[in-house]
This record gives structure tokens, sequence and C-alpha cells, in this order.
């Protein structure tokens, strides 16, 4: 039975070959299996913490393929459903000189993005205490309403809700309203994680403290911002603080916010409550484990193919202790 239910996108993501380059001034591009929260969902498998996938793919090659590989990472795909009419989703991927993503999304219409409410089996949640999602899931209807439908569903459960809004501007026709739809989400998570380079989009402010303040305002418990090779901060009801990052040959930083929220979220559902780990003695060692994970997928090349097992994690936190 999965400890955690991931929901959300799963794509193909065709990523550039060349290294440092916008989209336009990409050449070739290779298949990878893509989509943040199953990249989450395989990033816990690893962990040895069960997972399962909700979501959606096409009944084509790339759906087939993708099921295949969540279920060779030991994901469960149980409540994975295949679109009638709808192709799987792709996202065409560069990342820039100056670590900025290029991403471009090919949904006319996207088989992920064509769940309903009406697709949605709770007995997802049988034995789960945690429900992970994104933002990617809430730009268009009606995965939006379902999103939200499963998330109120998981509360009502007793589940911890967690939020990555993985603002991605291209995908949202009005940037207002995409603040309003990611924080109407937010309201409904107890932890937050966003990355760096999304904070004052999301928050209205470049100071950390304050946009913390704000999202806890209204109701999380738990936000964290992850630094790139910084590490990361983290902001709670106890305290705040940033847990360094370790050094890493970088191959590609694909999947490392990824591997690091699958890290952060093994170490919290690890302990009997959420409250268990929200002090900054707990915090600090919870987050050097996310570190480890996403300096370790920086490594490799990809983002499932290089998400590290929990012997590797350890092994390398080792190394740096
Ligand atoms: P995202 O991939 O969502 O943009 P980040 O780039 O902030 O997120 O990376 C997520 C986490 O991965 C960081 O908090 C850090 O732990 C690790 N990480 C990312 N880049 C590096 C790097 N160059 N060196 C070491 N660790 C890194």
């Amino acid at each position: 039975m999965a400890e955690v239910v991931c929901f959300g996108e799963l794509l193909v993501d065709l990523v550039s070959e060349a290294k440092d380059v916008s989209l336009g001034d990409a050449g070739g591009f290779l298949k990878a299996p893509g989509g943040a929260p199953a990249n989450v969902a395989a990033g816990l498998s690893r962990l040895d913490t069960p997972a399962s996938f909700v979501g959606q793919v096409g009944n084509d090659p790339f759906g087939r393929w993708l099921r295949d590989v969540l279920r060779q990472e030991r994901v469960d795909v149980s409540y994975l459903g295949q679109s009638p009419h709808a192709r799987t989703t792709l996202a065409f991927v560069a990342t820039r000189g100056d670590r900025r993503k290029d991403v471009c999304f090919y949904r006319n219409p996207g088989a992920d993005a064509e769940l309903s409410s009406a697709d949605l089996d709770f007995a997802m949640f049988e034995g789960a205490r945690l429900f992970h999602c994104g933002g990617v899931s809430l730009s268009q209807s009606p995965c939006r309403e379902a999103q939200m439908v499963a998330a109120r569903v998981a509360k009502e459960r007793s589940l911890l809700v967690s939020f990555d809004p993985n603002w991605r501007p291209s995908l949202w026709g009005d940037h207002d309203e995409a603040r309003w739809v990611l924080w109407e989400m937010v309201a409904l998570s107890d932890i937050v994680k966003v990355a760096d380079e999304e904070w004052e989009f999301f928050t209205g402010t470049t100071d950390l403290a304050e946009g913390a303040t704000k999202i806890r305002a209204v109701g999380p418990q738990l936000v964290i911002v992850t630094l790139g090779a910084q590490g990361a901060y983290f902001n709670c009801v106890a305290g705040q603080g940033t847990v360094e990052g370790f050094p890493s040959q970088v191959v590609d930083t694909l999947g490392a916010g990824d591997s690091f929220m699958a890290g952060l979220l093994h170490q919290l559902v690890a302990q009997p409550t959420l409250q268990n780990s929200l002090n900054p003695t707990q915090l600090g060692k919870v987050l050097r484990f996310a570190n480890a994970c996403g300096a370790l997928t920086t490594q490799k090349a990809g983002a499932i193919p290089a998400l590290p097992t929990r012997d590797e994690v350890c092994q390398f936190m080792g190394h740096h202790s």
C-alpha cells in the first residue's frame, strides 16, 4: 500500500541534447519520462517509501511506455488512467546558461489535463499518510478541479497535503488568475516547497521570511525554498534557517527539485506526525538528507535515471560529514 499518493502530470520530456541553450537554439532532443509529481513518486520509491501515482496518459505508445517506466520504478500505477481520446502530453525542455528552464508544452488537448474528478477513485487514499501535488495540473480544467477535490478529500481523511507550485508561465494565459489558483491550493496544504526562481512571482517579495510568513498565514505549517547549490531554506512556527547544500560535479540539474522533494517527504513521513519534524534541529537533518538527494541527482543525466537510492544518499552524506 502506498504511503504517499502523488497526483498530476506524467508526460514525455523532449530534452535538448545541447546544454546552456534556449529552446529556439536547441538542435536534437532526447525522449525522457517527465512530470514533477511522477518524478517525486519514483524518487520516493527509490528511497523505499511506497508511493503511487494518480494521473492520466493517452492510449498511445508514449503512454504505455510511461506506465512501464513507473512500474519498473515500483510505483503503484493502479490509479493511472488512460484517456480514450487525448494524446499523452509532451514537453520540450532546455536549460539555459542562467540555470532557468525553457519549457514548451504540447497539450492539444493533453491526456494529463483531461483527468476529471469523476475519474477519481478515493480507494487510492487507503493506508496513505500524505498527498503530494503540483501546479502544472492546476493550469487547465478539468484536471484543476480534480486536484482540488482530491486534496480536499485527502484532508478530510487526515492525510498531510504537500504542494510544489512548479510555476510554468507558458501554461497559463492570465498570470494573476494563476496566482489566485495556486494560492487556493496553498490554503489546502500543510507543506509548500518553492524554488528560489519562482519565489518573487509566487509571494510578491524577494524576502524569504516575509514570503514564508504570507504562506503560513493561509494554512501551511512548513515552507521550504530550494536555493540550487546553496541548499534550502525552511520556515515553520518554531523558527527558520538555511541548510547548506553539498558540493556537486553537475552533469545536469534536471529533476533536482523533484529528488529534493522526494527526500523531504521520505523524511517527513518517517515520523509519526508532522509536528515531530517542525523544529530547527529536526528540519536541519531532514533538509540535509533532501539536499543530498538533490545534489546526487545533479551528478547524472536525466531526472528519473538520476534519482538516488537510500543507500546512495547515506553513503554520500557519510563522505561529506
Ligand atoms: P529546481 O530543480 O526545482 O529548480 P533547485 O535548482 O533549487 O530546484 O535544486 C533543488 C535542490 O537540489 C537544491 O535545494 C539542492 O539541494 C540541490 N541542488 C541543485 N543544484 C545543485 C548544485 N549545483 N549543487 C549541489 N546541489 C544542488
